[in-house]
């Protein structure tokens, strides 16, 4: 049997990553470049086209027959542009057609990251098996992406879903994206450790002052610790809330470095949870974390690519 792979891309602020993947969710070569975020336009591509062309010298590159790409954001796959905030040499860059050229003219789809992640949750994660999921990642932003009535969601533009900039707060902090109040201005790694900070709580001997510190020490029993990471709950519990108004979601599954802290969010991720969705038909919302890992990126790249042997997961970028 010939088996068909795709080479997937996950581009972020830190790190190029590429893979070819099977059918199955299977890695068989992987290479990684460096983002080199602060340089200019292409010299990110060229690093973009030696991942690539790692993966061409595979063997197995004969059978590739498409290119997955999930990107930092924001992305616009109708366009086939990208212009992550943290890369600034790439505004509008046209990275599907630069990608098209590298790879021969293959294939090429393109989703934004947290669209990808949850391309990865329902294909061989915690939401695998549910039609109607909203999937997040929680890091030093936070993103997300919908499953509706069994598909990938991404949108016209490949953003939909993008729970980071719900305002949860009405009258609350500006937002680097000029709103206020938006849930990853509360929720994100680096908004729990300054609020933490702010109000008093201070890094060990080792002066660790990331969010990944303020969950040892609230794991610890610290109060203003444990409070920030209760604000941070609060916050992502009336974004599901609200999500799981709008489209009738069945579960919420994060990821990202801040799910790492365990229960030490989800327990008050759950109790906020049953404070904010009230109504019959959210009630019984289930909350889980992601399981794709570091892989979630090439994983939801490569599923993002056909609806075909990558089952329900997968749609066209362009929705
Ligand atoms: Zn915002």
């Amino acid at each position: 049997m010939h088996n068909d792979l795709v080479a997937a891309l996950d581009i972020g602020g830190t790190k190029i990553a590429g893979a070819l993947v099977d059918d199955s969710g299977k890695i068989l070569v992987r290479a990684q470049r460096p983002t080199p975020a602060r340089e200019d336009g292409e010299t990110v591509m060229r690093a973009v086209a030696s991942v690539l062309g790692e993966l061409c010298g595979s063997p197995r590159w004969l059978d590739v027959t498409a290119v997955g790409i999930g990107s930092a954001g924001p992305v616009d796959a109708s366009a086939g542009t990208v212009s992550p905030v943290n890369v600034p040499g790439w505004r509008g860059f046209p990275l599907v057609d630069r990608v098209r050229t590298v790879t021969g003219g293959l294939p090429v789809e393109l989703v934004g990251d947290g669209v990808a992640m949850t391309a990865a949750e329902h294909w061989q994660g915690a939401a695998r098996g549910y039609d109607n999921a909203l999937c997040m990642v929680v890091s030093t932003g936070v993103g997300g992406g919908l499953v509706l009535g069994g598909r990938l969601h991404p949108g016209p533009t490949g953003n939909a879903g993008h729970i980071g900039h719900i305002s949860v707060d009405l009258d609350g902090d500006l937002c680097p994206c000029g709103a206020r109040g938006c849930v990853e201005r509360i929720a994100s790694g680096p908004n729990i450790a300054r609020r933490a900070l702010e109000d008093g709580w201070r890094p060990g001997e080792d002066g660790d002052s990331t969010a990944a510190a303020v969950a040892a020490a609230a794991a610890a029993g610290d109060p203003v610790a444990v409070a920030s990471f209760e604000r941070a709950a609060q916050a992502l519990a009336a974004g599901i809330a609200a999500t799981a108004t709008l489209v009738e979601i069945r579960i919420a599954v994060i990821g990202g470095g801040v799910a790492g802290a365990g229960e030490v969010l989800f327990a008050p991720l759950r109790r906020a949870l049953h404070d904010y969705a009230r109504l019959s038909f959210v009630r019984d919302l289930a909350v889980a974390p992601a399981l794709t890992g570091t892989d979630a990126g090439l994983l939801g790249a490569a599923a993002a690519v056909s609806p075909g042997p990558r089952g329900q997961a997968a749609a066209t970028a362009a929705g």
